[in-house]
C-alpha cells in the first residue's frame, strides 16, 4: 500500500495496535498555494463564508503568506492576517507569552480554521492555539527545516523550561517546491540534521525495546525509509537545492513527523542524539544568548550519539561504573529547570537500574551488541552526510565555544527520563573519560 493512501485513516499495524493519522493531505506541488481553499474546504466540512485566520511572520508572510490570503479571498472566504510579532533576537519564539498573545487575537478574531504559513515556530504556535481553541489547523510550509510538520507535539518554553504538549497535528500539510527550495540554506541543512537523526534515535529504541521492553513499532521505525536516496545518496544535492533532493528531505521530513503521530511519541525521531540540542537552547535560554537552529544542532548530536555508539560497541568485556546519583544542580542553577531536570533525572533511575542488572546477566552484553550490529551509522558517514549537505560539524559552526559543547554534552543526560546511549556511554565510562577525545577527533572541523 502507498504511504499516502495512510491519510485520514486508522489502520491495523503488523506491530498489533491500530494506528491514527489525523492528517488528511499532503500536498508538494507548485500550486499548493492555489490548492489551499479547495483544501480548508475539504478537510473542515465548512461552508465557504468561513473566517479563516492566516497566521505568519513578517518574513513568511511575504514568502507565501499574501499569496494564500488572496487565494482565500478569491473563493470568497473571510481571510483575516494575523502576524506574530517577533522575539528580542528578530525571529518569533514559540513561549507561554507569545502563544497568550497569539489566543487572545484569535479569540478576538473568532475563526473557524488556522492557516498557518511559517515553519517551527509558527508551525507550533498556530499547532498549539487551535488545539487550544478546538478548531482545525493547515500549514502552509515554508522551509524543509524540521520534523514537526505532522507532528501532534508542541515543545514551547514554558517558564523558561522546554516543556512537550500533546496538542493535534494539522489537517493538511501544503507546500511548493520552489518555496521550500529557496529558503535559506542554513534551514535546509537544519531539516537534514533533524532527518538523518534518525539513524541514531533508531539505535536508541532498538535497543530500548532489548534492554527495557519497550514497545516498538517496525513500521513507524522504517517509514519512507525509501526516500533516503534522494538525499543521502549525493547529500551535495541538499546544499545545491537540487528539486528531487529537496523534495526528499521534505516527504522525508513530513513522514518522520508523521510516524511520531502515529506512536503518539517523539520516540521514532528523537532519541540521545537530540538531547545535545536542547540542552544548548536550555543552556541558552538561562544565559540569555542565542542558539542556533534545532536541526543543526541536531546534527553534531547526531554526530557525536554516531561517535558513543562507536565506542561502546568497540568494548569487548565491559566494566559497568556505578552513575551519578544526582544531577549536578549547581550546573543548572535554581528554580524551575534546576527542578525540572532533577524531576526527569530522578524518573530514569528505575531505567538506569534494569539496563545495569541486564547488562550483568551472563552475555547480556554480547547480546547487546549482536542486537544493534550494522544500526548506528559510523561517525565517519554522518561525518561525510553532513559537510557534503552543508550541515553543522563543529561547536563553532552553530555559534558555540568547544567548552558549551563540552558543558552540554556532559549534561545532557539529565535532562530526559528515557534511557538513551548517552546513558549508556556513562554506564560504561566512555563520558566523561573520553569526551575530549571524541571532541578532539570528530567535533573539530
Ligand atoms: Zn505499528
Ligand atoms: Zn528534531
Amino acid at each position: 500500500m502507498k504511504l499516502s493512501q495512510l491519510l485520514g485513516t486508522a489502520f491495523e499495524c503488523r506491530c498489533g495496535r491500530t494506528h491514527r493519522l489525523p492528517v488528511r493531505k499532503f500536498v508538494y506541488d507548485s500550486t499548493g498555494v492555489e490548492q489551499l481553499p479547495g483544501i480548508v474546504r475539504d478537510c473542515t466540512d465548512l461552508a465557504s463564508s468561513l473566517r479563516v485566520a492566516v497566521v505568519a511572520d513578517a518574513r513568511t508572510w511575504e514568502v507565501c503568506g499574501r499569496r494564500a490570503f488572496a487565494a482565500l479571498e478569491r473563493a470568497q472566504f473571510d481571510a483575516v492576517e494575523v502576524i506574530v510579532a517577533d522575539g528580542e533576537h528578530g525571529t518569533p519564539i514559540c513561549d507561554d507569552a507569545t502563544f497568550g498573545m497569539l489566543l487572545a487575537r484569535l479569540r478576538g478574531t473568532g475563526p473557524g480554521i488556522v492557516v498557518g504559513v511559517g515553519s517551527g515556530v509558527v508551525n507550533d504556535l498556530c499547532k498549539w492555539t487551535s488545539f487550544e481553541l478546538g478548531i482545525p489547523y493547515v500549514v502552509v510550509a515554508t522551509a524543509a527545516s524540521m520534523n514537526g510538520y505532522a507532528a501532534a507535539n508542541v515543545a514551547p518554553t514554558v517558564g523558561g523550561v522546554k516543556i512537550l504538549i500533546e496538542a493535534r497535528p494539522p489537517v493538511a500539510v501544503i507546500a511548493e517546491p520552489d518555496v521550500i527550495a529557496g529558503a535559506p540554506q542554513e534551514m535546509i541543512s537544519a531539516g537534514f540534521g533533524d532527518t538523518i537523526a534518525k539513524h541514531q534515535s533508531n539505535s536508541d529504541w532498538w535497543m530500548n525495546r532489548l534492554l527495557l521492553g519497550e514497545y516498538h513499532c517496525d513500521f513507524c521505525a522504517s517509514i519512507a525509509g525509501d526516500l533516503e536516496p534522494l538525499y543521502l545518496t549525493r547529500p551535495e544535492g541538499i546544499r545545491e537545492r537540487d528539486a528531487s533532493a529537496v523534495g526528499g528531505l521534505f516527504a522525508a521530513l513530513f513522514w518522520s513527523g508523521v510516524a511520531m503521530t502515529l506512536m503518539g511519541t517523539s520516540v521514532p525521531a528523537s532519541g540521545g542524539e537530540h538531547l545535545l540540542s536542547h540542552t544548548l537552547d536550555m543552556i541558552a535560554m538561562a544565559r540569555g544568548h542565542e542558539h542556533d537552529l534545532h536541526g543543526r544542532q541536531v546534527g553534531v548530536g547526531t554526530l557525536l550519539s554516531a561517535a558513543l555508539y562507536e565506542e561502546i560497541l568497540r568494548i569487548e568485556a565491559p566494566t559497568l561504573r556505578p552513575l551519578p546519583p544526582a544531577i549536578d544542580a549547581r550546573f543548572w542553577g535554581t528554580g524551575p529547570v534546576v527542578e525540572a531536570v532533577a524531576r526527569q533525572y530522578e524518573a530514569k533511575k528505575d531505567s538506569l537500574e534494569a539496563v545495569q542488572r541486564y547488562l550483568m546477566q551472563q552475555d547480556g552484553w554480547n547480546r547487546l551488541r549482536n542486537h544493534l550490529a550494522g544500526l548506528p551509522r559510523s561517525p565517519q558517514t554522518v561525518r561525510d552526510w553532513l559537510q557534503r549537505a552543508g550541515g553543522a560539524t563543529s561547536p563553532e559552526a552553530i555559534g558555540c565555544s568547544k567548552e558549551q559543547l563540552r558543558e552540554a554534552a556532559l549534561h545532557m543526560h539529565e535532562i530526559r527520563k528515557r534511557f538513551t546511549v548517552v546513558d549508556l556511554a556513562w554506564m560504561l565510562g566512555i563520558l566523561p573519560d573520553s569526551l575530549d577525545e571524541i571532541m578532539q577527533k570528530w567535533l573539530s572541523r
